[in-house]
């Protein structure tokens, strides 16, 4: 036992000697190979400086140059884009301009109606007088409203401010074709309403009240939507019971002038009420009497566009007839509440919605030249034929049904419409500054260039 240790000793330290002499001889051979790669490297470098030092300095120079290229076309190339970056910039604040001129980025701001009290409403005529007026009404209470206009009489700038708003649709389209919609309210308003624009194209006047209101009828038939038809204080003709209360029947000449527009709108009167005993089509009817405001068209030839005109313009006011005729105006905001109130009421006989302050012609023709001042001179000309020879609403069915009556003043109303066409005719005379035909027409080759101008 004693005698195996020992040699166990021995074989161990013989084992530590071996190792010893290995490690000592790994080292040194990596010292060896280290030393030999570095002096590889060393003569590689020498050899490098002795290949450089063998090159001309001019042929250094010339490589130089040619690297530099690169970078110098990457920075012209960096101007122009940056240029060309500006010029488009410049252009697009330039069209941003024009597009906010046009379109109002900030929309009147609109009341939130839930899904359930929220209508979508159809809008005849909207682009006209009263139909924008009522459009605005309806916008401002949240509702979803779609105008569709001919543009006879109407335009799209009594709309424009509402275009591009969510809640907003303008489609062009003529009532006497069909019009297939989705809405829960129709305000059939489409027709030429001024005796000048109605009697312009009479058959046109007839078909737009006939085939235009059958199909809106129809329309409301399909979709289940309650119509309320814009009649007229004319279905009265001219009258022979003073005032005129809803259930006189009317004195209408068929054959006259006029008998376009007022026998229209009373066969659209028939045709509601057919529609609504036979198919059960909700409908409301407003009898309409003279309605002002702004947005009348300037050249509609009423007679509050007509005198105001031309008190403005220092021309004749021109009375037809002896000016003993009467008539009663309501300010176009009263308008609007009582078509509203109509749609939503009950009550499904005809309502006259005007005010029923009765005013003679003449009596008017010198209101408007004390309120415009100037130095026009009212003067008589030949009676228009089968000219209504008064005109005044019995308006007490409004009242009960409606709760309904006008609230504006003649004075106040007449003053916001003083103050538009004033408005109006400074815009006109603008326009009308030739500046375009003179200054830059010469310099513009084809109508490419002039499209540009604009
Ligand atoms: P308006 O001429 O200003 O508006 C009528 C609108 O109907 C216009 O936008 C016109 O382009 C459009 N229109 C005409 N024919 C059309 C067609 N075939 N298809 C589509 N659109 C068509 O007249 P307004 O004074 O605003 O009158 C509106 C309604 O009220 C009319 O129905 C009119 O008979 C009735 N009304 C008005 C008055 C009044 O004093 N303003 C009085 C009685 C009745
Ligand atoms: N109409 C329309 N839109 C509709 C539904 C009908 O313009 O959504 C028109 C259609 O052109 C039709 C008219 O309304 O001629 C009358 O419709 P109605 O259903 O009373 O008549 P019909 O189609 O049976 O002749
Ligand atoms: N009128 C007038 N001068 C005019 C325009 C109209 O005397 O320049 C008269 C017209 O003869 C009528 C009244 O004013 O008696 C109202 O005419 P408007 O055309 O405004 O509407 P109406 O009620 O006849 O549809």
């Amino acid at each position: 036992m004693f005698l195996t240790q020992r040699k166990m000793k021995q074989a161990a330290f013989f084992i530590v000697c071996v190792l010893l002499v290995i490690g000592f001889y790994k080292g040194w051979a990596k010292t060896e190979e280290e030393q030999s790669f570095n002096d590889k490297r060393l003569r590689q470098i020498k050899q490098n400086e002795d290949s450089l030092n063998e090159i001309e300095p001019e042929a250094i120079e010339k490589m130089m140059e040619m690297d530099n290229d690169v970078p110098y076309i990457e920075i012209n190339d960096l101007q122009e884009a940056n240029t060309r970056i500006r010029e488009l910039e410049d252009k697009l604040h330039r069209i941003e301009a024009k597009i906010e001129s046009r379109v109002p980025k900030n929309f009147p701001t609109v009341k939130f109606l839930n899904y359930k009290n929220r209508k979508r409403i159809l809008v005849t005529g909207g682009a006209g007088f009263v139909g924008s007026h009522l459009v605005d009404r309806l916008m401002l209470a949240g509702h979803e409203v779609i105008v569709a206009d001919n543009f006879f009489t109407g335009r799209k700038r009594n709309v424009e401010h509402w275009v591009g708003h969510e809640n907003f649709e303008l489609v062009h389209h003529d009532i006497v074709r069909p019009l297939y919609l989705e809405v829960d309210e129709i305000y059939h308003l489409a027709s030429p309403a001024s005796p000048p624009h109605y009697m312009h194209n009479p058959v046109k006047t007839i078909k737009t009240n006939t085939v235009g209101t059958i199909n809106m009828l129809g329309l409301a038939k399909r979709v289940g939507a309650r119509v309320l038809i814009a009649s007229t204080s004319e279905v009265y003709g001219d009258p022979d019971e003073h005032p005129q209360s809803e259930t006189y029947w009317g004195h209408v000449n068929p054959i006259g002038p006029r008998a376009c527009y007022d026998e229209g709108k009373r066969v659209a009167e028939t045709l509601s009420y057919a529609y609504m005993r036979q198919e059960g089509v909700s409908v409301r009817v407003a009898r309409i009497f003279n309605t002002f405001g702004p947005r009348m068209h300037m050249n509609d030839g009423r007679v509050v566009s007509n005198f105001i005109l031309q008190a403005l313009q220092n021309d004749s006011i021109t009375i037809y007839g002896n000016g003993k005729q009467t008539r009663s105006f309501q300010y176009v905001s009263d308008l609007v509440d009582g078509l509203v109130a109509l749609m939503g009421s009950n009550y499904t006989l005809p309502v006259n919605i005007g005010n029923p302050i009765e005013h003679t012609i003449e009596e008017f023709a010198s209101m408007i030249k004390e309120l415009v001042g100037g130095t026009s001179k009212i003067v008589e000309l030949a009676a228009v034929e089968d000219d209504p020879q008064r005109r005044k609403p019995d308006i007490s069915r409004a009242k009960k049904y409606l709760d309904w009556e006008p609230k504006v003043p003649l004075s106040e109303g007449l003053e916001q419409t003083v103050a538009y066409f004033r408005k109006e005719l400074q815009r006109t005379k603008h326009s009308q500054k030739d500046e375009f035909e003179t200054k830059t027409k010469a310099s513009l080759k084809n109508d490419h260039d002039i499209i540009e101008q604009l």
